[in-house]
């Protein structure tokens, strides 16, 4: 029998950097949530452990070879196992589930997310690649089956925690804070031979690789214009980047009369999950708070667009609309796993991205069966991609 008194949340993901804080928050506050499912690409250790310790009612591992030692380990305590990315996609639609948080990586996202708002399910978004392949699909059927896109991504909760109290006014425009990530302030040249070791390293966060990645590269704050543009309605005219090395203040909105609000606190993921999670309602919790006096200056500066081309590369998606962020996304993802695999360069990712952006055929209004094609098409080209051109 359901607790009414409980929220039921499904986490996909729940091996990673987002899935285990969601676990931490879930953990300490045991009378109000309640894990119903788990879900892991590789970390089948991890994720049987979580499971015997959470006891959801279905667990999905989305490696198939690793279906046997999951199912060995977690049928004797009635947890259902399954395996795929089938399993995946509809396990989001059991009738309990209150809350899918998606935090999983990259294109994977799109499909659980898009079967789960079907089936009525808030969404607390961390998988913020979703928005950016099929924004206009994903809102409007949020909209449509009446489910909150609960924002996860701490810039995002930022400007959503602004936001109470001011339905009558319109937003002028936002500023979403970047850490500037481990290169802020190198040049081109300093750039060209960096290693994946010193681009895994951010200053403020500990986070996923591909993250990581996209974080020194300027990428994450691309996606995440185009995240905020879905999530609050904007024009790219009203998204602006401001460089905030200190990761404090997590992001801003300024309205018509001028005024700004901002959230601020440590850089700390839990926060923004347990307020997905707990909304409307704010959560006492013990984290660590902020103390001024500890932070005698705050400093701001303009994002180097030219050096971090990416950043440029997703402003120009998001004006060209249609199918371009798709293209976008699927080329970035490519690149970082080249990158990471060490067969190309930090530089040739905007690169390779640029090269699909022209190359692959554009479509102004795609259906989702568009951006399915859009995504394999890009990918092909993306793997295509393999003159290094620096060395
Ligand atoms: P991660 O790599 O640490 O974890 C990813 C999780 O997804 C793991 O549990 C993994 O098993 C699973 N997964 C990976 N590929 C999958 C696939 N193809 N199918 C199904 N499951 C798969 O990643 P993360 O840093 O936790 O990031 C997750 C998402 O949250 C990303 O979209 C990221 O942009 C976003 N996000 C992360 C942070 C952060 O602090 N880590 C902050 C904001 C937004
Ligand atoms: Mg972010």
């Amino acid at each position: 029998m359901k607790d009414p008194n409980k929220k039921y949340i499904a986490i996909l993901g729940s091996t990673g950097s987002i899935g285990t804080q969601a676990l931490e928050v879930i953990r300490a506050n045991t009378g109000r949530f309640v894990v119903e499912v788990l879900t892991a690409e590789n970390n089948a250790s991890l994720l049987i452990e979580q499971a015997v310790e959470f006891r959801p009612n279905v667990v999905v591992i989305g490696n198939e070879l690793l279906y046997p030692q999951v199912k060995s380990a977690l049928e004797p305590l009635y947890i259902k196992v399954y395996c795929g990315a089938k399993a995946l996609a509809s396990v989001v639609e059991m009738e309990d589930i209150d809350i899918v948080l998606t935090a999983l990586v990259g294109y994977a996202g799109l499909i659980p997310t898009i079967n789960a708002i079907k089936a009525g399910k808030h969404i607390a978004l961390a998988n913020k690649e979703t928005l950016v392949v099929a924004g206009d699909i994903v809102t409007s059927l949020a909209r449509k089956h009446n489910v909150a896109i609960l924002p996860v991504d701490s810039e995002h909760s930022a400007i959503f925690q602004c936001l109470p109290g001011e339905t009558m006014n319109p937003i002028e425009k936002i500023i979403l804070t970047a850490s500037g990530g481990p290169f802020r302030g190198k040049s081109r040249a300093e750039l060209e031979h960096v290693t994946k070791q010193q681009a895994l390293k951010h200053p403020n966060w500990s986070m996923g690789s591909k993250i990581t990645i996209d974080s020194a590269s300027l990428m994450n704050k691309g996606l995440e214009v185009i995240e905020a543009k879905w999530l609050f309605g904007l024009k790219a005219e009203q998204i602006e980047v401001i460089v905030h090395p200190q990761s404090i203040i997590h992001s801003m909105v300024q309205f018509e009369d001028g005024s700004i609000k901002a959230q601020m606190g440590l850089p700390d993921m839990k926060l923004p999950i347990q307020y997905a999670f707990g909304f409307p309602e704010r959560l006492k919790a013990s984290y660590p708070r902020f103390d001024f006096a500890k932070y005698p200056s705050l400093t701001f500066e303009e994002p180097d667009m030219k050096t971090f081309h990416n950043l440029a590369l997703a402003y120009e998606a998001l004006r060209k609309g249609g199918n371009m962020p798709c293209i976008l996304n699927a080329a970035n993802e490519i690149a970082v796993e080249k990158f990471l695999n060490d067969q190309i360069a930090f530089l040739e990712m905007p690169e390779m991205i640029a090269e699909c952006m022209a190359k692959v055929p554009y479509i102004a209004i795609p259906s989702l069966e568009d951006y399915i094609e859009t995504d394999t098409i890009t990918r092909k080209k993306a793997q295509a991609f393999s003159q290094p051109k620096i060395k």
